[in-house]
């Protein structure tokens, strides 16, 4: 009998119900091909959009700033962690954004702490959409704000909700591309709720920063809409290809994240080589445009083949492609037979997403090629004449 054998019961549970989650381990460079358990495998799961985890100007970057700066930055931003390359990268992720500052933390998880738990405040409402991150949600469980889900399809709620008197403030917090749906938020509806009601608007751009957009801002670059975004946040773990959590917004919002968020206060400093691969794939993100467009046609010609092979790709439009599936088992059954035939796409299940959606979440890189990508389709061909894969009856063919 061990000390922590009561942890067991749910270990046990969590297998019998085919939600156990493990590790896996790549020996290899994050590419569009990795090396994982001694194979090769085409990697269709990992967020390194742009393919800029492993780029030689990022690498080149990295080993001059550890020359220059060495790794650690041995002490939290208040202290004596706040060093150069801190300083630059928030200059030009502000520009980038079009705002007046931002701020850098560890990982974007802190950055939407920092944001959700500070900014709104007792006798305000924050309003989610009910798929937000959990980052988001669990951020605006732990505010002084009292808070309230709502559904994409039901815009006639959160206009409700908007209309209610009795809050001072009201905050809308949207993912600008869902993170496991593929989907946009229509900001621009968000936009005009937004001012008709006087809320803010506050969006988390972590899967469209670097991907979308004229130079990589995002979503809201690509509509039109950055300057009517109150406050941006964006991670530099995804396209980025480094880590840590940015948010943008007016002087004022930054100067109090520095001054009440404790995810920013509390927390060591990144390392400023980090932050000098980030700035080196910011530059690229800038001016190697053509990643953009192989991103987006990629993605389109998947899911189109996706589409047409009868599969349930839900409502994607951009580099995350879901591919339906419904029951657990089913999902890992179908992730397995993937890995099996050399390709790396992980199983999705709830809590991550709703009960009966369990997935497999796509995501596609600018760097995958059309050879990889047409291998794909054919696997799945194979596996659905094997009945591995569900497809949409009114679109079987
Ligand atoms: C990944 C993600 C985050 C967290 O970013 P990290 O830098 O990985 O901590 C926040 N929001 C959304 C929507 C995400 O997908």
């Amino acid at each position: 009998m061990g000390r922590f054998d009561y942890l067991n019961e749910t270990l046990e549970q969590l297998k019998k119900a085919n939600l156990f989650r493990s590790l896996r381990s790549i020996d290899s460079p994050q590419g569009c091909i990795v090396r994982v358990e001694g194979a090769e495998k085409n990697i269709f799961c990992s967020n390194n959009y742009l393919g800029l985890a492993n780029h030689p100007q990022v690498i080149q970057a990295v080993l001059e700033a550890a020359r220059q700066y060495g790794y650690g930055a041995a002490a939290s931003r208040l202290i004596s962690g706040t060093m150069r390359p801190h300083i630059e990268l928030e200059e030009r992720l502000a520009d980038f954004l079009y705002k007046e500052a931002a701020l850098v933390f560890p990982a974007g998880w802190m950055a939407n702490e920092a944001v959700i738990r500070t900014i709104p405040q007792k006798g305000d409402i924050v309003l989610l959409d009910k798929l937000d991150h959990a980052s988001i949600i669990d951020a605006a469980g732990g505010c002084q704000a009292e808070f309230r889900t709502y559904r994409r399809d039901r815009p006639e709620k959160l206009e409700k909700l908007l209309c209610e008197k009795k809050y001072r403030r009201k905050f809308i917090i949207t993912e600008s591309i869902f993170s496991m749906d593929g989907n946009a938020a229509d900001l621009k509806a968000l936009v005009e709720l937004k001012n008709k009601y006087g809320a803010f608007l506050i969006v988390d751009e972590a899967h469209a920063f670097g991907c979308l957009g004229k130079n990589g801002a995002g979503l809201a670059e690509e509509l039109g809409l950055l300057e009517e975004i109150d406050v941006v946040v964006a991670t530099m773990s995804k396209a980025v290809g480094a880590t840590g959590g940015v948010v943008a917004g007016e002087k004022k919002v930054i100067e109090f994240l520095i001054n009440k968020a404790r995810s920013f206060i509390y927390t060591t400093s990144p390392s400023p080589v980090n932050c000098a691969a980030a700035m080196a794939a910011l530059e690229i993100i800038k001016t190697e445009t053509h990643r953009r467009s192989r991103l987006k046609e990629n993605a389109d010609y998947l899911r189109g083949r996706l589409e047409k092979l009868g599969l349930n790709i839900g409502q994607s439009r951009s580099h995350i492609i879901p591919v339906i599936i419904g029951t657990e088992e089913d999902t890992l059954a179908a992730a397995e037979e993937l890995y099996n035939r050399g390709f790396f796409i992980v199983a999705i299940r709830p809590p991550t997403v709703p009960a009966g959606t369990a997935r497999l979440r796509i995501s596609i890189q600018s760097e995958h090629t059309k050879g990889q990508l047409d291998d794909l389709c054919d696997t799945f061909a194979e596996l659905i004449a094997g009945g591995i894969l569900p497809v949409l009856s009114s679109r079987t063919t």
